[in-house]
């Protein structure tokens, strides 16, 4: 099959978005697909011969997460609640952190990079759920320089996913 790349940035890395809509169903069916970019977060259609979509039938996320292993803070008027985030997508993140917000409440969000690269800044996220250790985040607006520098990030983390798995040291 042709591989599928974002018409806006050019890179392969897009995900097959599983329509729930009617119309988006019909247009399923004639083979006709929405696709997000991985790393720019552009939407466009594209068509796929077949109808088969399989592979990531089981998570109807837009963004794939990547494991992550980043130190990240939400700040309301000042810093709210800071921990590790574990998962990450330029869609949302999983933050491990106790915090007394509530879910639906607009926060900044502040992921530490790695040594030598600084902060990226999400200008406007969300709580989108509260567990006992960890908090859902939804990233919606980014300035254009952090958005780019978050996108590199995910492509990072997805080309250790797709390194050959290096040797186990157990026996
Ligand atoms: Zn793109």
């Amino acid at each position: 099959m042709k591989e599928l790349h974002c018409p806006a940035c050019g890179t392969p890395c897009v995900r097959v978005i599983s329509g729930t809509s009617l119309i988006e169903k019909t247009l399923n069916r004639l083979s006709i697909f929405h696709v997000r970019c991985q790393l720019c977060t552009a939407r466009f259609q594209a068509r796929r011969p077949g109808n088969r979509v399989t592979s990531q039938a089981f998570d109807r996320r837009e963004y794939r997460r990547l494991p992550a292993n980043f130190a990240a803070t939400l700040i309301l008027d000042q810093p709210a609640a800071g921990g590790l985030v574990t998962d990450i997508s330029m869609g949302g993140c999983a933050l491990q952190a106790t915090t007394t917000l509530t879910r639906g409440t607009f926060v900044k969000f502040v992921l530490h990079g790695p040594s030598g690269q600084g902060d990226i800044n999400v200008d406007s996220a969300m709580i989108c759920s509260v567990q006992p250790q960890s908090v859902g985040v939804k990233f919606l607006e980014f300035d254009p320089e952090d958005k780019q520098r978050m996108g590199q990030l995910i492509l990072e983390l997805l080309a250790d996913q797709q390194a050959p798995p290096r040797i186990s040291s157990r026996s």
